[in-house]
């Protein structure tokens, strides 16, 4: 860990030629806070269908040019383009500009340059996984202890639109901000410097976009990159600690693990069913704060403890009461289709968790249950599904596989689970959830858990993953006493 001094950004977009690479969420915000900034903009977006063409009708009346059907070329006089998180970093547009020598940059730069004197303070969260939980503790913790907060970045309002929505109507500014940022936003953000960062775990996932771990894992690292307070690692990762060592912070600032046991000086820990803080006190060589017990969290799982002292630690770097953070950890209650109980019918459990989109994700639910028949499949995203199965074998009462890629997975259990029950769909249609349900219930017997937890991404099947979670629901819904 070195450090350096501050640095400045002046935004200073007023009359500059930008362009916005896609007509998306993210894309739709920076074009129209830009614009309203005084900047010149041009959207450009390769598809041409109705979708866009609606979106882009409503930004040509507000004066930005859309361009439909081509997001290849640069347009002409460009001088900085921003953009959207499905555009890979090979993308030819981002090629054409670092060939004009233009740079590109994503929403999260744009809104950390348009941060005026004295905004708040952003405590920012990555990992593979655990993010937007992690971050909505955070904000929970945060309120609790009475400050103005919002949980943002890669859930909820544009991360644009919110800081410059800051103190606007009379609103008083926000103290502080809890911020999710994924592995894109990061690597299109290089002038972001927050207060304190957290990375939660690292696994392989989006190595597609990224090219390889390496290049994923510096992204993340990114987080750390200007911190003044905290560097919050993961002690059971040692990777995460890694991109600690490597990140040039500020003068003063510590590095802070999180641990499942008995945490050392400068960690926060568990001791007896007790989260502990031994960073943020007095004598950290003798002492140790209690903040909350292992039965405030919900759900109580391992990996989610492994969250809330990630956020207790971000808001203790930031100076909040130990009380408080119980108070939010209290409050907090987890988003649908994360380890989410859907029924238990003839004393099998169903389990929604379509947001374990990828290996690390699914293996930490499958580890949450001791007899499970599992629904798994979708999109890898290039990962490999040997190391998820070596590890939950001993656990699988049967698997149905559903999806484009679930061949993967398949080979991946002929090769270390050979004698347990596989069904595998061959389907990728959308409707394919209602058999899926049925199957796996034909495999479970009377205390097994029917767990979906795809470990894939949903796009084959499903718009999302809670399309995918709400399918499930609906199936598990349609299943009567008759079909176990
Ligand atoms: P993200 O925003 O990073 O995708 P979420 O909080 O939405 O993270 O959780 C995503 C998935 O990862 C869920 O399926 C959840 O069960 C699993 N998960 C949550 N926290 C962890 C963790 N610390 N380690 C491993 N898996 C986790």
């Amino acid at each position: 860990m070195t450090t350096h001094g501050p640095t400045g950004n002046p935004a200073g977009f007023a009359g500059q030629h930008i362009t916005v690479a896609g007509l998306g969420v993210s894309g739709i915000s920076a074009a129209r806070a830009l614009a309203g900034l005084g900047a010149r903009v041009t959207v450009v977006d390769g598809g041409d269908g109705d979708k866009q063409r609606a979106a882009a009708r409503e930004l040509t009346a507000q004066g930005i040019t859309v361009r439909l059907g081509d997001g290849d070329t640069l347009p002409e006089g460009t001088e900085l383009v921003v953009t959207s998180p499905g555009w890979k970093p090979d993308s030819p547009l981002f090629a054409a500009a670092a060939a004009a020598g233009v740079d590109v940059v994503g929403d999260v730069e744009i809104a950390w340059r348009l941060r005026g004197p004295g905004a708040a303070a952003w405590l920012a969260v990555t990992g593979t996984n655990g993010k937007t939980t992690t971050v909505r503790m955070l904000a929970s913790i945060l309120a609790a202890e009475g400050l103005r907060t919002l949980a943002v970045g890669n859930i909820g309002t544009p991360i644009i639109d919110v800081v410059l929505g800051q103190g606007k109507d009379g609103e008083p500014p926000y103290d502080v901000l809890a911020v999710e940022l994924s592995s894109y936003q990061l690597h299109w953000a290089p002038s972001l410097r927050a207060h304190s960062g957290a990375v939660l775990n690292l696994a392989p996932d989006h190595l597609d976009w990224h090219g390889s771990m390496q290049a994923y894992a510096a992204d993340k690292g990114r987080i750390y990159e200007g911190n003044t307070v905290a560097c919050v690692y993961n002690a059971a990762d040692k990777a995460t600690e890694d991109l600690v060592r490597e990140a040039d912070v500020e003068e003063g600032c510590r590095a802070i693990g999180f641990t499942l046991g008995t945490p050392g000086p400068s960690q926060l820990g568990v001791v007896d069913g007790i989260l502990v803080d031994r960073a943020f006190v007095e004598n950290r060589q003798q002492q140790a704060q209690e903040l909350a017990e292992v039965s405030d969290v919900t759900p109580p799982a391992p990996h989610n403890i492994a969250n809330a002292l990630a956020a207790a630690a971000l808001a203790r770097a930031f100076g909040v009461r130990p009380t408080a953070v119980r108070d939010g950890l209290r409050a907090f209650h987890p988003d649908a289709h994360r380890i989410q109980h859907v029924a238990e019918l003839d004393g099998v459990t169903y389990i929604d968790d379509s947001k374990a989109t990828n290996t690390h994700a699914a293996e930490a639910s499958l580890a949450a249950y001791e007899h499970i028949v599992w629904i798994a499949g979708g999109l890898a995203k290039g990962a490999t599904f040997d190391e998820l199965v070596q590890k939950s074998a001993a656990r699988l009462r049967g698997v149905v596989l559903i999806g484009a890629d679930r061949a993967l997975i398949a080979e991946a259990l002929a090769r270390h689970a050979p004698d347990v029950p596989v069904v595998d769909l061959d389907r990728t249609d959308t409707g394919a959830m209602p058999e899926a349900v049925r199957e796996a219930t034909r495999l479970a017997r009377p205390g097994d858990t029917v767990l979906l937890a795809p470990a894939c991404a949903s796009m084959d099947m499903f718009v999302n993953y809670n399309k995918r979670g709400e399918a499930f629901a609906e199936a598990v819904g349609e299943l009567t006493a008759r079909d176990h």
